[in-house]
């Protein structure tokens, strides 16, 4: 049997055991290193397909590392599996009606995401295990994506060393590959001590931490003029002090979340956006804390593995629907309110010819193509992920896969809807033979691994990863 059948079989086998892990761990939302019934779900299908498995990967609650095989080359998929806090909604339902409310929910589609990199790791183990292949296969299963970018921490303590390439996936509403980059990022709390007072009988005693956090403001206000265009810095005031006018406030916070496409500004315009902080309390005779958060890095795009990527995703094909997936994918498309659509989008990145039978399928409710793919120069993605930081480490190749209804944005109540149907569980079984064929490849092609093993060496050659978290901050769990 050939690779690319002993892959759809593998999947097809075990699909009832992986709809039912991806539906449980929906059922089940946890956020932020509190994942343990999605990485206990993962852990268990892991072992019992014999993957040995380490748990507690880099001292992290719920990172985990699974593994089959031995030798030359090792291919790991990527698992993550958080949910989104407040974003509870009821599967199937194209009203906002939480299933409990207030609680988390999976609006960014991760239940499917960290089971279908595991059918895909299972798919090749068993090529593995027949002699089709040699080598290893690894999962990582990666907690804390949503929250903490905890695949940053990982990167930064050595997680994905010995790796020869890296494969996820992500659910989207449309199938293709992440041909792009995305935003670096840095998020920090600044946090202002003053001198608290009587406001109007002795302001002269008093030293104001709101003063200085909103000049600190100001100076970043100044600073947008001076960094790169394409920077982004945004903030929110967490403590403005108090509500009392009449007392000068000993204290305020902010916080800052500065992204850059290019990791190597970052540290540069983090560092000026820290001395805004400390002149504003220089000014006003307070102090500054700062607090480093959480970091990530951009994506480095790997034009050989996104080829081979899109060749099996079109070996593979698109999955077909029924009159009932399509009526639900109708109705969840017709809540939304987005402004601009995918294909608008898509279409701003391809010649012309592409742009219109792009537009084709304009008003479809479920996008059914494979997105053009444009190597090298892509635009960058205006999104921040901490597979970023992966992409640092070994070469990695992310497609997406239509499990929401057209142009339903990641991280919304329609997505959490769309979780359990049909759609969600086709596109998580396309994604998995899609990543699974391209993993099985690379061991079988050396040449294919050497082309994507020199693409990575040339981006990295001139500028080595530096991990955007300092080495002793630890996650704020
Ligand atoms: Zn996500």
């Amino acid at each position: 049997m050939d690779i690319q059948s002993a892959v759809l079989q593998s999947i097809a086998a075990h699909a009832g055991a992986y709809t039912a892990a991806s539906d449980a761990i929906w059922d089940h939302p946890e956020i932020n290193f509190h994942e343990d019934f999605a990485s206990g779900t993962l852990i268990r299908l892991l072992r019992e397909n014999s993957f040995s498995v380490e748990t507690g990967l880099c001292g992290l609650p719920n990172a985990f590392r699974a593994q089959y095989g031995s030798g030359r080359p090792v291919i790991a998929y990527l698992g993550e599996f958080d949910a989104l806090s407040t974003l509870s909604q009821k599967a199937g339902c194209a009203v906002r009606e939480p299933v409990e409310s207030g609680a988390p929910g999976h609006g960014c589609g991760h239940n499917l995401l960290g089971v279908g990199a595991l059918a895909a790791a299972v798919a090749v183990k068993e090529l593995i295990e027949s002699g089709a292949v040699q080598g290893t296969v690894v999962y990582l299963g990666c907690p804390a994506e949503e929250t903490a970018s905890a695949k940053a921490f990982l990167a930064r303590d050595g997680a994905f060393a010995g790796i020869d390439a890296m494969l996820t996936w992500h659910p989207w509403d449309y199938n293709g590959i992440w041909p792009g980059g995305s935003l670096a990022n840095v998020k920090m709390l600044f946090r202002f001590h003053g001198q608290s007072a009587h406001a109007a009988s002795s302001p002269h005693l008093g030293r104001s931490a709101l003063d200085a956090l909103e000049l600190m403001n100001v100076g970043v206000q100044f600073l947008r003029e001076h960094v790169p265009d394409d920077t982004r810095i945004h903030y929110a005031v967490t403590d403005a002090g108090g509500a009392s006018p009449n007392v000068v406030q000993n204290r305020a916070e902010a916080v800052y979340l500065v992204r850059s496409p290019r990791l190597g500004d970052l540290a540069d315009i983090r560092a000026r956006v820290e001395d805004c902080a400390r002149g504003a309390a220089l000014m006003t005779g307070t102090s500054v804390e700062i607090e480093f958060v959480k970091g990530c890095s951009n994506l480095l795009a790997n034009s050989a593995l996104d080829e081979a990527l899109l060749e099996s995703m079109r070996s593979i094909g698109v999955p077909s629907y029924t009159q009932e997936e399509l009526a639900l994918a109708a109705s969840l498309h017709a809540a939304l309110e987005s402004p601009e659509t995918t294909l608008a989008r898509l279409s701003r990145r391809c010649d012309s010819r592409t742009r219109e039978a792009l537009l084709a399928y304009q008003g479809e409710a479920l996008y059914t193509f494979i997105a053009p793919y444009t190597p090298g120069d892509a635009p960058v993605i205006p999104v921040s992920t901490d597979v970023g930081d992966a992409s640092w480490c070994a070469p990695t190749g992310q497609v997406s896969a239509a499990a929401w209804a057209a142009d339903t944005p990641a991280h919304s109540w329609q997505a959490v809807a769309m979780g359990k149907s049909g759609v969600a569980h086709k596109a998580m079984r396309f994604a998995a033979a899609t990543i699974a064929l391209t993993g099985a490849r690379m061991m079988a092609e050396p040449e294919l691994l050497a082309r994507v093993s020199a693409e990575f060496a040339g981006r990295i050659a001139s500028e080595p990863y530096r991990c955007p978290i300092p080495a002793d901050v630890v996650p704020r769990l």
